[in-house]
């Protein structure tokens, strides 16, 4: 069987738009540039991505979860470094008037020319703050000046001590967060690439100074295994260290996990030695120690920090791009000679199982309606009973459906239905009271 793999990100766009994943924001007025929603698909998908994530951080002993504000005090951006070093060097561009990062210009004859129409009329750099600034209260003046955060860590930082103590933690012990963050990205781009309002997914783990390098190297492992458990394919993935220009301020050492999306290898995660920067950075503008008393050692130190951010709409991005496929049939199938099939790992997949009924007629609905609430109870199902069979399959391939359930005018009979599979088209009879052990056992192992 012939295999395709996704080559250019418009077919991707163009099946999101059209089985329900992710939406235009605003696409009744013309849309909002960078904004999306995500479907009725895309959002159980994008919970099974944070799910997946948040298991795999929280269901250890070392780790607990939080969930902190969106709005926080407007010193904790001074403090953390975003209100006077979080901007990106804007350029324009004379001829075309094309605005963009200073570092995605073009380079031609060693001058930085602009990448949309390679003219060399630029204006020199000027900063750009990225946090969106928006007023606390009725009044709108400087005193009442909030940011939308652009990143979850802080809320971390800040809640160092409150966890620590209530959770009753000894280092070293992470905490794990999932939240929206806000950048007034000069360019986004790529669909849900790079976007102004997008949703973070960090661990901070705070290590003893001096152990942190070898955290940073189990780390960097760990998250490599996470990546290749969820079935992302391992040629597409690689380690992109930080060289000496590129470490933020705050950085001993940064590596990132890049994946190579239809536009090109970019970063997905990025894994981080942050030192000791933002305690210390906080009790510095807060005044207020913190500190942690490492009982076994008898002494006091700020810990240090390794940090692992992925951006959750981007991983759902690298794995919609990953599992796309086209296949050629050999002598045509139950599909015709050719299907698009979504091969998501079954905890990804938006719907688990799709009831199929053969006809419209009542006895026939009946028994597909009872087999659907009876497996509604533990998994996402859908039900659909419009189109010839064929169609129904090659939807339920494109959306990622791992098992389809057609129910006939024998399961009437013998009450038995078949199950296809979505990668072998294979079909499999099965009693109706073996039905959920049989989903489920395949549901672990597919
Ligand atoms: P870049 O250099 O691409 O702007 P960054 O290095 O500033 O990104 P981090 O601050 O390390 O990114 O953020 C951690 C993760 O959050 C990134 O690896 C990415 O997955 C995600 N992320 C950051 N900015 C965006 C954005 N504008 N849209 C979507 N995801 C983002």
């Amino acid at each position: 069987m012939a295999v395709t793999y996704l080559n250019d990100l418009a077919t991707l766009v163009s099946l999101c738009k059209r089985r329900g994943y992710v939406f235009q924001s605003s696409e009744v007025y013309g849309g909002l540039n960078s904004c999306w929603d995500y479907g009725p698909l895309g959002a159980n998908f994008k919970f099974n991505v944070k799910m997946a994530w948040w298991k795999a951080m929280t269901r250890r002993p070392d780790i607990v979860g939080l969930d902190a504000a969106i709005l926080m005090h407007p010193t904790v951006w001074k403090a953390s470094g975003h209100v006077d070093g979080f901007s990106d060097p804007l350029v324009d561009c004379k001829a075309c008037k094309n605005r963009f990062r200073e570092d995605h210009a073009a380079i031609k004859d060693g001058k930085k020319v602009c990448p949309k129409c390679g003219s060399g009329d630029i204006t020199a750099p000027r900063n750009f703050n990225l946090m969106f600034k928006t007023f606390m209260g009725p009044v709108e003046d400087e005193s009442a000046v909030v940011y939308l955060r652009p990143e979850t860590a802080q809320g971390i930082f800040v809640n160092f001590e409150n966890v620590a103590n209530s959770m009753r933690k000894k280092i070293p012990f992470g905490i794990a967060q999932i939240g929206k963050s806000f950048r007034n990205e000069i360019t986004p781009g790529n669909f849900t690439f790079r976007t102004r309002e997008f949703e973070q997914m960090e661990m901070q783990y705070f290590v003893k100074p001096g152990t942190d390098m070898q955290w940073f190297e189990t780390w960097k492992e760990t998250r490599w295994s996470f990546y290749k458990q969820i079935g992302i394919r391992e040629n597409k993935l690689r380690f992109n260290e930080h060289g000496p220009k590129e470490l933020a301020h705050y950085a001993r050492a940064a590596f990132d996990v890049q994946y190579e999306f239809p536009f090109g290898w970019q970063e997905l995660e990025g894994i981080h030695n942050r030192s000791d920067f933002d305690l210390t950075q906080h009790a510095k503008f807060s005044g207020k120690k913190i500190e942690y008393f490492d009982e076994a050692a008898k002494e006091k130190y700020v810990p240090y920090v390794i940090e692992t951010a992925v951006g959750c709409d981007r991983l759902a991005l690298a794995l919609l791009c990953d599992a796309y496929r086209e296949e050629k049939v050999e002598g045509g199938g139950e599909d015709g000679d050719s299907r698009v099939v979504l091969g998501l790992k079954p905890e990804f997949a938006p719907i688990k199982a799709t009831i199929l009924p053969l006809s419209k007629k009542e006895p026939l609905q009946q028994l597909s309606h009872k087999i659907f609430a009876d497996l509604a109870e533990d998994i996402d199902v859908d039900y659909d009973e419009s189109a010839s069979i064929g169609k129904r399959y090659r939807r339920q391939d494109e959306i990622g459906t791992p098992l389809c359930i057609t129910v006939d005018f024998q399961s009437l009979e013998d009450q038995q239905v078949t199950v296809r599979h979505r990668d072998s088209m294979k079909q499999d009879r099965i009693a109706l009271a073996q039905l959920k052990t049989y989903i489920s056992d395949k549901l672990k192992n597919f």
